[in-house]
């Protein structure tokens, strides 16, 4: 084994001595300490926390805690102006600890430090963008006969409960805490419990930024506090993002109480490579979509459909791109990919590999390896297999994508339809109106064409199909957060008039 290249900063290493030995910060993270559970570094499969477990006694204070801050008003009757300016204090915070951020968020997730630290600019980006929302929100008057004042009014929803994946810790949570205090509801979060460690910092930078006591709220665990939190009856809303499976376990839950639920869930996203496409532009964007954070994205292009005339120098110059791939610990200068988050994840995805060899597909394995003991796996391209097999129906979640052809632009829309997911698509093409046309129909909530992955808080984001319901981000975000209260008011005099 090489030296590693790298060190944890100092300030780093300090504060996870500090939340190890139970000391959670100013934030409100609500966690019993009876149980424990250990937080890995993926790069080095080396312990960097060990937590408490927020038992259901802890979730049902979260919630109830959140409950009483709503009532209360704090922060639901604040001013928009004054909401607005703590989340542009808020905002200012995130970029004052950038660099202990993106550290923090690298060496959790296992991505390379520089994705981190995009990340880390995205969260101040989107609080930034619903700072501005909290005083445009606005209703309606409508049409009403003359007796009649008829308006809508936008209020929030109350408290709105979150539960967020590993791969994307900060950034998945602020799609859904920055609306709801833009919009004055108190929020209760359990971040996934392979990456909580920016959560656990960023809930004691809502304190320190003037966010009122008890308005947001932090529960640790597994899926079992996840369970507790959406089984909760004090909640009005629930924005899951993760698994399909948890997903459809969370909204049967959630029938139980009649909760609202958003849920982003998984993808196998196409890349439809025309062949007049300009294929040195399509060959690095269909890379970087599925090699990005190792494949572990909700909108990893991990299924490649390339027009049959271009298929072959394609993917020579795939290969080629792949192979370029330096794979290893995220804090180190070179690498180009982390690791697997966990070891569970790896073995889940090398038995896909596996048994995709055993039905006798070519599995290219390219890059180059780390020797570091984390979970690491290099750039991956398999090749024929028919569409129907699991490896491009079912989200592998890792740095491995599929091959298909097509000769006509309609058999390239039957094949990227092919799944039950609906998240995203790449669309790489050189003519005129293809996109359009292409893009009209694919069942996706996001098309990119001749770019992929570009996402900006202006941007609603969701899926349809499998990959879920509604949209997050943008303008969606107000209807995701507030409540639509019309208010019918008799304006006639005692004449009647
Ligand atoms: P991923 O593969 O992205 O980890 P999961 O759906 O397993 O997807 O996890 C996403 C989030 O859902 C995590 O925070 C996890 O702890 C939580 N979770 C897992 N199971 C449940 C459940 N039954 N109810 C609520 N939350 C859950």
């Amino acid at each position: 084994m090489t030296e590693p290249r790298f060190v944890i900063p100092s300030d780093v290493t300090k504060w996870l001595e500090k939340v190890s030995a139970g000391d959670l910060g100013s934030g409100n993270v609500i966690a019993s300490g009876e149980q424990a559970f250990e937080v890995f570094d993926p790069g080095t499969a080396s312990r960097l926390a060990t937590l408490p477990v927020s038992s259901q006694k802890s979730v049902e204070l979260a919630v109830s805690t959140a409950r009483k801050s709503f009532e209360s008003g704090s922060w639901r009757n604040a001013s928009p102006d004054d909401r607005e300016k703590v989340l542009l204090a808020l905002a200012a915070l995130v970029e004052r600890d950038f660099d202990f951020l993106s550290h923090l968020e690298a060496l959790d997730t296992g991505k390379p430090l520089a994705e981190a630290m995009l990340d880390i600019h995205e969260v101040a980006t989107v609080i930034r963008y619903y700072a501005g929302w909290a005083n445009k929100v606005s209703g309606q008057t409508i049409a009403s006969p003359k007796n009649l004042l008829a308006m809508t009014i936008r209020g929030p929803v109350g408290v709105c409960a979150a539960i967020t994946p590993w791969n994307y810790p900060l950034p998945i949570l602020m799609y859904k805490l920055a609306p709801a205090l833009a919009f004055g509801n108190s929020f209760v979060a359990k971040p996934s419990e392979l990456a909580p460690l920016s959560a656990i910092y960023f809930v004691g930078l809502c304190a320190e930024a003037g966010v009122p006591e008890g308005v947001v709220n932090l529960v640790l665990g597994a899926g079992q506090t996840g369970s507790d939190l959406v089984s909760s009856q004090g909640l009005d809303k629930i924005a899951f993002t993760g698994s399909s499976q948890t997903g459809q376990a969370i909204m049967a839950a959630a029938a139980k109480t009649t909760t609202k639920v958003t849920l982003e869930l998984g993808g196998k996203s196409p890349q439809l490579v025309f062949a007049s496409c300009d294929i040195d532009k399509a060959v690095a964007g269909v890379a970087m979509g599925i090699w990005t954070n190792a494949g572990q994205v909700c909108v990893a292009g991990s299924r490649l459909i390339v027009e049959g005339s271009i298929k072959d120098e394609f993917l020579d110059r795939l290969k080629k791109a792949g192979e370029d791939y330096v794979v290893g610990h995220s804090l180190d200068p070179l690498s180009a990919m982390g690791p697997i988050i966990s070891a569970a994840q790896l073995d889940k995805i090398t038995a896909s590999l596996d048994s995709a060899t055993k039905d006798g597909a070519a599995v290219h394995s390219l890059g180059k390896s780390s020797d570091l003991p984390g979970h690491f796996l290099n750039p991956t391209i398999v090749e024929g297999l028919t569409s129907s097999h699991s490896m491009h129906q079912e989200e592998i979640f890792g740095p491995v994508i599929t091959v298909s052809s097509f000769e006509t632009e309609s058999e390239a829309v039957g094949l990227a339809n092919s799944t039950r997911y609906g998240l995203a698509a790449g669309i790489w093409t050189g003519k005129a109106g293809q996109v359009q046309r292409v893009a009209r129909e694919i069942d996706a909530g996001t098309v990119w064409a001749n770019t992929y992955g570009a996402f900006h808080p202006t941007l609603p984001f969701g899926g349809t199909k499998s990959s879920g319901f509604g949209r997050e981000l943008g303008e969606s975000a107000v209807d995701g957060y507030t409540e639509l209260k019309t208010i019918v008011e008799d304006i006639s005099d005692e004449e009647g008039n």
